[in-house]
């Protein structure tokens, strides 16, 4: 029998982990990024990079590469790659499982305001101070006529797009809460605007902010893909295991 292969489609540590720990569990895991980071986390899954051409695109490789189950482990406002995903696995009948992060909640200290999207963050912005870091670089022209400083952190080098006049930071996390607060302070951060991805690598920001007594303005996930999910890496192996039909008594955890 030829070894089962996974198809993790990824761009998120989770799904590194996740692929690593098929590979180490013997199974033939391909990790797929959308290839816009210039020198993405090794893995020992086989890398593949950039779109697949849509849903369909995504439906002739599931059928050209035999896979036998796929795993959604994209970031979780990824949403037309893990739409095209449900539409592509459907079309082609292949068991699809998304990993879904945990939601950040709220602690004691914690200033959250959750908007829908960057529109609204513009509307609450004015009334937060002057200094703003931003932690995405994508979908900020809703900020182009606010009259306020803006910082703008992205992983890779490049613009804040639609706000030209932003500065730009370069750093890619995982970040520790120790130098978010102290970067915040030195810029003399007023507050924060961020994706509420949710999971643990994003969070020093928030922490950052609680000990500042800063605001956080958080963008609301949008509606994740439809079911099964898995919460973590070990529930995402027994599905693929009892998906597959594997040995359950096998290794399955990392
Ligand atoms: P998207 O809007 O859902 O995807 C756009 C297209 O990128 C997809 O249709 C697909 O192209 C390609 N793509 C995305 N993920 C892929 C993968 N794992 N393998 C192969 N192709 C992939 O998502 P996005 O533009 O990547 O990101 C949307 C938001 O998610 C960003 O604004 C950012 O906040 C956040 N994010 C994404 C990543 C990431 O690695 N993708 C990482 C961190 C944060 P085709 O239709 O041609 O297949």
């Amino acid at each position: 029998m030829s070894t089962p292969r996974v198809l993790v489609l990824g761009g998120t540590q989770e799904a590194r982990v996740l692929a690593d720990a098929l590979v180490a569990g013997g199974i033939d895991a391909i990790l797929s990024l959308a290839g816009r980071t210039s020198a993405p986390a090794a893995s020992a899954a086989r890398a593949r990079s950039g779109g697949f051409g849509g849903a369909e695109g995504l439906a002739a490789y599931l059928r050209a590469e035999s896979i036998a189950a796929c795993i959604d482990a994209t970031h979780p406002f990824a949403a037309r790659m893990s739409a095209n995903t449900v539409a592509a696995c459907t079309a082609a009948g292949v068991p699809r499982l998304a990993v879904l992060r945990p939601e950040w909640t709220p602690v004691d200290g914690d200033r959250w305001i959750f908007v829908d999207d960057a529109a609204k963050a513009a509307r609450l912005l004015p009334a937060m101070g002057r200094r703003i870091f931003v932690a995405f670089a994508d979908g900020l022209a809703p900020f182009a006529a606010l009259d306020l400083d803006f910082l703008v952190r992205r992983a890779e080098p490049g613009p804040a797009e639609g706000l030209p006049g932003a500065e730009v930071l370069v750093q890619r996390g995982p970040f520790a809460r120790d130098a978010e607060r102290a970067l915040f302070a030195a810029r003399k951060i007023d507050a924060i605007v961020a994706k509420a991805s949710g999971g643990d690598g994003a969070r020093a920001k928030l922490d950052a902010a609680r000990n500042l007594g800063l605001p956080v303005v958080l963008l609301r996930r949008p509606t994740p893909p439809p079911g099964p999910y898995a919460g973590g890496t070990n529930e995402a192996l027994g599905w693929v295991r009892a998906t597959l039909g594997l040995d359950p008594g096998a290794p399955s955890s990392i």
